[in-house]
């Protein structure tokens, strides 16, 4: 409970200073960036951000921050806007970097359970389900192997679900709701996705992809 108030808070501040610079960037006087984004790739310009989808573009006192924030938010990784050029993009494009994952691992659930984890092994064409209910010290785990057929439309389900290009974090403040996360391994490096009581736009996609390509429940 108070690690889970201490995120609101934190979500809060974070949520404040994005709608601060997403204000002063229509200003045009940004001096203060919120968080480290890429280099504009037309460009190179160094005076980029990172686009809230939930911000609107409204004038500062129609924005109604807790309504924003109570409907819920998302952070990090979504759209960048470069300030020099005006060009707007997403950090992955196109199918190819879907070739690249290695392997996904991902997880839902919500007290009291059930919890389900499902391990995708893109190399090796292994998939695992896990499904727990720790307050009765259940954990059932099925592996099965997959065809390349089957990967390969696993791997364009995710294209057509956007994952690579969701945010960070999602999250609604909810008690005892629904937490989620996705792992995707590269060879070199991965990326986290988390959320509690929000989804991405794609995310009943996501879950139905999952769970046919495991044959087991997810979500
Ligand atoms: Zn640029």
């Amino acid at each position: 409970m108070t690690s889970y108030l201490k995120r609101c808070i934190e979500l809060i501040k974070m949520f404040l200073s994005a709608k601060t610079t997403a204000t002063l960037t229509r200003r045009d006087n940004m001096t203060n960036f919120r968080r480290v984004s890429p280099k504009c790739p037309k460009c190179s310009g160094n005076q980029t951000y990172d686009i809230l989808p939930q911000l609107p573009n409204e004038l500062e006192d129609e924005i109604y921050l807790e309504e924003l924030f109570y409907n819920g938010v998302s952070i990090g990784n979504t759209t960048y806007h470069c300030r020099t050029c005006n060009y707007t993009w997403k950090k992955y494009k196109g199918r190819k970097p879907y070739r690249d994952i290695k392997r996904i691992y991902c997880g839902i659930g919500g007290y009291p359970g059930p919890y389900y984890n499902v391990e995708i092994n893109v190399d090796k064409r292994q998939v695992k389900h896990k499904t727990s209910l720790p307050e009765v010290n259940d954990i059932k785990i099925v592996g099965n192997l997959v065809t390349d057929k089957e990967i390969q439309w696993l791997l364009s389900q995710l294209y057509k679900c956007d994952l690579l290009n969701w945010a960070e974090e999602y999250f609604k403040p909810v008690l005892d709701g629904t937490s989620w996360n996705v792992r995707i391994e590269y060879s070199s490096y991965c990326e986290i996705k988390t959320g509690s009581n929000f989804f991405p736009e794609k995310w009943d996609e996501f879950t139905e992809a999952v769970s046919k390509i495991s044959s087991g429940d997810f979500g």
